[in-house]
């Protein structure tokens, strides 16, 4: 019995012996086959997209950390939708492992948020710059020899975008030095025109100083009589040069009225009467001459127009003639000339 049992114990011992030596060799085989053609690396996967392969999860996320918390330059900070993971697998052998294929697919999956600083003028966007600092020196600049009465609505204000495009210094103080220019000319022509309105306003007053003046000289107002005959005045306009004055322009006493007004103004005749001459008479210009009967006749000189002719009745309504400044004269204007028996008076005897 004693003696079986120990037959059965070698027995099964040298079979066991046996197994072991195939099984060890079995696997030395198996792991030599592995290792020749598999090795172990780790799967990078982004929302279960292979991205890569890495031997060093520690060193890869190190350099992933430091690529999303870069914040040099003009970054203002990095996005990315989901974060990498990792399985320990064999991969074979002639697959690659890089940590660069991995920086890259993590790189091209990362939204960069740049910081940039927007020159504001009047509430808009005119430029985009690198910096605060430069921001302030365009500014400085643009408004260093600014008329102190311009008033350039300037301001910096950050940006955030994910381009990184900026604008040169100098294309940015190109385009608000136009801006600024004009803004002078605006300021220029703004001004230009209150002087050319206060200076108007000026004449207007002296013209109705004059006006106050003859007033209160003659007691007639703007219509008066002659002989009977209603009159009325030709022209609207002022009063440049009264009757037996003596002007730069002439050696002799002035024949009539002057009324000055706008070129191509129509004139009427002080009353109605009939055209005794139409037509162009030296010094007088164009010049139209009405009898008004009674040994009355009025002139009306320096015309730029003739409407009536020789031999027409007409009457206060009709437009016999436009203001003009032919003949000896000097700016357009009416020459008012009333005669009685050939001889000339003062038109503001009766008018005015
Ligand atoms: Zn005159």
């Amino acid at each position: 019995m004693n003696y079986i049992l120990k037959n059965w114990v070698i027995f099964y011992t040298k079979e066991a012996i046996k197994t072991l030596k195939l099984v060890t060799i079995g696997s030395a085989i198996v792991i030599t086959v592995v290792c020749i053609k598999y090795k172990p690396a780790y799967k990078v996967t982004i929302s279960g997209e292979t991205i890569g392969f890495v031997s060093n999860v520690n060193k890869i996320e190190k350099k992933i950390d430091k690529y999303m918390n870069d914040t040099s330059g003009n970054i203002a900070f990095r996005q990315i939708s989901e974060s990498p993971e990792y399985e320990l697998k064999l991969i074979a052998r002639d697959k690659e492992i890089k940590d660069k294929t991995v920086m890259l697919a993590i790189e091209n999956r990362t939204t960069t948020t740049y910081k940039k600083y927007a020159v504001i003028y009047d509430g808009e966007q005119k430029a985009v710059v690198e910096n605060q600092q430069e921001a302030e020196s365009i500014i400085n600049e643009v408004k260093a020899d600014l008329n102190q009465e311009v008033e350039l609505k300037l301001g910096i204000a950050e940006v955030f975008s994910t381009d990184n495009i900026v604008n040169s210094k100098e294309e940015a103080t190109n385009t608000l030095t136009q801006l600024k220019v004009a803004k002078v000319t605006e300021y220029q022509t703004k001004k230009a025109e209150e002087e050319k309105a206060l200076a108007a306003q000026k004449r207007k007053a002296f013209v109705a100083n004059q006006a106050m003046s003859i007033a209160t000289t003659t007691t007639v107002g703007a219509t008066g009589s002659l002989n009977g005959m209603a009159l009325s005045i030709p022209v609207n306009g002022s009063i440049s040069s009264r009757f037996g004055s003596r002007g730069s322009s002439r050696s002799s006493m002035h024949t009539g009225l002057d009324i000055s007004t706008s070129l191509g103004t129509g004139i009427r005749p002080i009353t109605s009467g009939t055209v005794v001459y139409a037509g162009y008479k030296g010094s007088y210009g164009n010049l139209v001459i009405i009898d008004h009967g009674n040994g009355v006749q009025s002139y009306y000189a320096h015309c730029s127009n003739i409407y009536v002719s020789q031999g027409q009745a007409v009457d206060s309504g009709t437009t016999i003639s436009a203001v003009g400044s032919t003949g000896n004269s000097t700016g357009p204007h009416l020459h008012l000339e009333i005669r009685i028996g050939g001889s000339p008076v003062n038109p503001q005897n009766y008018l005015y």
